[in-house]
């Protein structure tokens, strides 16, 4: 089973390049019709412009092999339990907002939006009595980041909040471990990377890097440990 859910995600992943680079605008925007270099209109296939070649999006490569990635292993975590297909729907459109998030610093609202009108009904499907855990989850999460949001300085912006809101649902559901380790782990996941690209002179000390990937893949990581746990260590 987490073969089969790999080769899905690996199509969703796929056809992830086309979406992001429609929507990889700066804010308030239309999303994008045409190629942004040459003016040629845009298909609804991953690849480069036909008529200019420049890269329409992130690698397809990569956005598969994501997909693949995320679904397989939070197959293989969580199990054939009712509660997977919300965390699928969420690892799918994360691989979308991650890809945006690299390309224009962008989360977009309704993306989000879409995420958490999706999850709540998945999730109180699985588990009804989960539900008010969810949503406390969703809130300490939001809140944090809130928080830090606020701090002066601050290299997080509000996108970024209501991410952290709609993946505290998730992990809160899991429980309350699923949270605390998917609030921490993006900044341990960030710091190492920020320090590479800082000594191979990619960026710079003032450089605004995007938290969203760091956020999505801090919380694939803390379902894929709480669901190998309470699967393995019980
Ligand atoms: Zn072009």
């Amino acid at each position: 089973m987490p073969i089969a859910l790999a080769l899905i995600g690996a199509l969703l992943g796929a056809l992830v390049p086309p979406v992001a680079y429609r929507l990889s605008v700066p804010y308030g925007e239309p999303a994008r019709s045409a190629c942004a270099a040459c003016g040629t209109p845009l298909r609804w296939r991953p690849g480069r412009c036909p008529a200019c070649h420049a890269r329409l999006g992130p690698p397809v490569w990569l956005t598969a092999l994501l997909g693949a990635v995320t679904f397989g292993t939070l197959t293989w975590a969580l199990g054939p339990v009712p509660v997977l297909p919300a965390f699928l729907v969420v690892a799918a459109l994360g691989v979308l907002l991650g890809a945006i998030d690299v390309a224009c610093h962008r989360l977009p609202d309704p993306l989000v939006a879409l995420g958490v009108g999706l999850a709540i009904p998945l999730l109180g499907l699985a588990g009804p009595h989960l539900l008010v855990r969810a949503g406390l989850g969703a809130l300490t999460m939001a809140g944090g980041y809130l928080l830090l949001a606020l701090l002066p300085g601050a290299n997080l912006g509000f996108g970024d909040v209501k991410l952290a809101g709609l993946l505290g649902l998730l992990l809160g559901w899991l429980g309350w471990p699923a949270v605390l380790l998917g609030a921490l782990l993006p900044h341990l996941l960030n710091g190492p990377v920020v320090l590479v690209l800082l000594l191979s002179h990619r960026v710079r000390r003032d450089t605004a890097l995007p938290l969203g990937p760091a956020l999505l893949a801090g919380a694939w990581l803390a379902v894929v440990a709480i669901g190998l746990s309470s699967r393995y260590l019980r």
